[in-house]
């Protein structure tokens, strides 16, 4: 019985509720500051990963870039853009437009087994379209890109969304794909706003902007 006692003033004497309360306390602390870090750098990382670079010289598959599939209008694509193509698509409509979202995610495979799809674009292993950020967009009522008011409201408000015009006309000697009025990609709201500001191409983007370590290979 007294060795119980003693051993029971010991236990009490080496943790008392005070301390136990603080240890607690630093521990929640602890683990708060652990995940506003862990979010934090989450956050950095998909913002910056939204501008991932994918073009003739530079392969989906080398970038870290893994799509989380959902869909929109019956067609696939990664989820980080979806809510803002929706909303796009839907505000589009309303001014009137008819557009029509014909692809957007597409896999290795189904660029190698589409005759249709032998642009540069499309290239199996070098395609934004694998990256389920990019879209292809046309006019349900008008064929023709040059007069088709749809791709004129996309050009000029896409970038609100932020999404931008990829493939602009003149500019194939960066991009490495010819002019391609219906084909967006996702790159944030920020980064949409710079480009379509300072009427540059992702690759100038990525020039001007990248400060990581990503390795990106520019035509010489
Ligand atoms: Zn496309």
């Amino acid at each position: 019985m007294a060795r119980e006692a003693r051993r029971r003033k010991t236990a009490k004497k080496r943790l008392s509720p005070a301390a136990k309360v603080l240890g607690a306390f630093l521990v929640l602390i602890l683990i708060g500051l652990v995940a506003l870090r862990v979010l934090a750098w989450r956050g950095q990382r998909v913002e910056g990963q939204m501008t991932t670079l994918v073009n003739p010289w530079n392969s989906s598959e080398a970038t870290e870039y893994r799509p989380q599939l959902t869909t929109v209008q019956g067609v696939q694509v990664d989820e980080a853009c979806a809510q803002a193509l929706q909303n796009m698509l839907a505000d589009c409509a309303f001014e009137g437009n008819a557009p029509v979202l014909d692809a957007g995610y597409l896999s290795r495979n189904d660029l190698e087994a589409d005759p249709t799809r032998s642009r540069e674009e499309d290239a199996a292993g070098y395609s934004e379209h694998e990256l389920g950020l990019a879209v292809d967009i046309r006019d349900d009522e008008n064929s023709d890109p040059a007069s088709s008011a749809t791709l004129q409201w996309l050009q000029d408000n896409a970038w609100r969304y932020g999404f931008i015009l990829r493939y602009p006309q003149g500019a194939e000697e960066q991009t490495g794909v010819p002019y391609c009025p219906w084909h967006y990609r996702y790159v944030g709201e920020s980064a949409a706003a710079q480009i379509q500001q300072l009427n540059i191409t992702l690759e100038e983007y990525a020039t001007m902007f990248y400060n990581d370590s990503a390795e990106v290979v520019f035509e010489k």
